[in-house]
């Protein structure tokens, strides 16, 4: 079989690639949706991002979905039956996987992931053999493409739980690239009244809008337009800040209310803060790092229709195009979200 594998910055190669059998307790999947993640991105412009470098060659990709071909031992899944992939494998053993937070797991398999060393190889290939565990089956009217959204989706509804209740919110999101983007349709599914999305780019304002955004706004050509919530000491309940930009989340401390709730998801490595901000407005700062059970939810709820992921996907091409897939989905001006198909 062949797989998409970054071996460098900018030398991204379809390679063949050993085909591994199940063992007891494992499927085997055909691939046919993998969505491109801003960290994909990362190996292929920069080999990583923070302290991580890959090291060895590794293929990329863990928003993926596909169709189960075999199986060992496993009753529940049979050759045929259609999944999204979870690609987080934690350990279940360590502290804090028997704590219940199986996301800050000490000893977690991640695909596609080069934060430990050999890389933990990813989805971006025609099969993958993985615990039957991580195979979640989708419902019939969901097609694999949306499938292989449950990934991004669940991070952002472990998000959205980290912010509490939303019903009746006023919600601030800044940065629409695809996190942001599915804040949206979290923010919305939560309940919250008002949802008002910044960027820099007209682009995914334009996708905001069609996700249900109830205001769109581009704070570089239009930087006075979040004044009418400037009023007193601000009016957003809930801020999900998914820019990683030091100047979005500064100004949206200007128009946070007292107690308001901060979750920040955007990776912007070092940022400063004022912390007089937070302190005076007694604003509540939350981390967010992956999910756990939220990747069935996410499946669970785009099958029922509840969310639907659709207008996200711009574009969708064929594996062995995956350089010109990885160029188009760096230019946020012609995409939000690029799947290759396999
Ligand atoms: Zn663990």
């Amino acid at each position: 079989m062949r797989a998409v594998v970054i071996h460098a910055p900018k030398d991204l190669r379809i390679d063949d690639y050993p085909d591994v059998a199940p063992r007891p307790g494992e499927v085997r999947i055909k691939i046919a949706n993998g969505g491109i993640c801003g960290s994909d991105l990362h190996y292929y412009h920069h080999g990583g991002f923070g302290t991580v470098r890959i090291q060895q060659p590794m293929a990329l990709g863990h928003e993926i979905a596909g169709v189960v071909d075999m199986v060992d031992g496993v009753d529940h899944l049979k050759p045929g039956t259609r999944v999204a992939v979870n690609p987080s494998k934690p350990c279940g053993q360590c502290l804090h996987c028997r704590e219940g937070m199986r996301n800050q797991c000490l000893d977690m398999r991640f695909l596609g992931s080069a934060m430990r060393f050999p890389h933990v190889q990813g989805g971006f290939r025609e099969f993958i053999t993985v615990d039957a565990t991580q195979a979640v089956p989708i419902a019939d009217e969901l097609s694999l493409a949306e499938a292989a959204v449950a990934e991004p989706l669940a991070v952002c509804l472990h998000a959205g739980k980290q912010a509490g209740p939303l019903l009746g919110k006023r919600v601030l999101i800044t940065g629409c690239g695809p996190i942001g983007a599915l804040m949206i349709l979290v923010a919305r599914f939560g309940g919250a009244a008002e949802i008002v999305v910044t960027d820099v780019a007209d682009a995914p304002l334009a996708v905001a809008k069609k996700l249900g955004a109830t205001h769109a706004i581009n704070v570089a050509t239009n930087a006075t337009a979040l004044d009418p919530w400037r009023a007193g000491k601000g009016v957003f309940d809930t801020l999900f800040e998914a820019s990683g930009n030091q100047a979005a989340l500064r100004t949206a401390l200007d128009v946070l209310r007292p107690g308001a709730t901060l979750v920040q998801l955007g990776l912007g490595g070092e940022m400063t803060l004022p912390i007089n901000s937070i302190v005076a407005k007694e604003l509540q700062l939350r981390g967010t790092f992956r999910f756990d059970s939220e990747f069935e939810l996410a499946v669970r709820l785009m099958g029922e229709g509840l969310i639907d992921v659709k207008p996200l996907i711009t574009a969708t091409m064929p594996f062995e195009n995956a350089v010109a897939a990885f160029e188009l989905a760096s230019d946020r001006a012609r995409s939000m979200k690029v799947q290759l198909t396999f």
